[in-house]
């Protein structure tokens, strides 16, 4: 696999040339992006994303922690590696998804982002969705659900797969619960094999086996 940056250009779909590019220019232009001046002097630096830009999963997270805005990658603290486990647990890993979060750069304090500061975000998000044409978004958590839905209670929606347009695109948008809550449960196993299944569902849609439920139902 060739790699530039976090992310792989060999995958398992094809983007063509024209949106490599494209990902490679949106990627260059958010790295040294300076709207929120808050985040810009705090953090250490942008954690764009990481995996698989050709692939049909989009993963969303809420933003960066400590670890993410040392080693500028998404969840690749303990929060990460619970993911690693629930993705390998229906044989997926980080090559088979791109993996962002809301806002790019690191609140101070983990506070949490601020409405203009997803604002902000919101076109990279946007650009970044309409480039790659994912199949699948994953919003861990209740905020990357509230984001992308307009509605959260994570314990209700997640697992349920949602139809939406975003950016031009037809995508299913599935919630999920944040591996932080599993942590904070103390590893609860009855936790994991439920956001396994979760994760079955993921897998399920992106191979074609997954029946969609509507939002209104919500
Ligand atoms: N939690 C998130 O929501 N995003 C990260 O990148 C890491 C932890």
């Amino acid at each position: 696999m060739e790699y530039i940056h976090h992310l792989y250009i060999d995958g398992w779909r094809k983007l063509e040339k024209m949106d490599i590019e494209k990902f490679i220019e949106l990627k260059e232009k958010y790295m040294t992006c300076t709207k929120c001046p808050e985040l810009v002097e705090y953090r250490t630096q942008v954690v764009f994303g990481s995996g698989n830009p050709k692939s049909k999963i989009l993963f969303l997270g809420e933003a960066a922690g400590a670890n993410e805005d040392r080693q500028g990658i998404p969840f690749c603290g303990m929060s990460g590696k619970v993911l690693n486990e629930l993705l390998e647990s229906v044989a997926l890993s980080r090559e088979d998804i791109f993996i962002t979060n809301t806002i790019l750069c690191r609140p101070p304090n983990n506070r949490n982002p601020k409405k203009e500061e997803m604002n902000n975000c919101g076109d990279r998000l946007s650009k970044l969705i309409s480039i790659m044409k994912p199949r699948v978004i994953v919003t861990i958590g209740n905020f990357a659900t509230g984001r992308i839905l307009g509605k959260t209670g994570i314990t209700s929606l997640r697992g349920n797969v949602f139809p939406l347009r975003i950016a031009g695109v037809e995508v299913s948008v599935v919630p999920v619960v944040h591996p932080a809550s599993y942590l904070y449960s103390g590893r609860n196993p009855e936790m994991f094999k439920q956001m396994s299944s979760d994760f079955k569902v993921i897998a399920d849609i992106v191979k074609g086996k997954k029946e969609q439920a509507q939002l209104g139902d919500f």
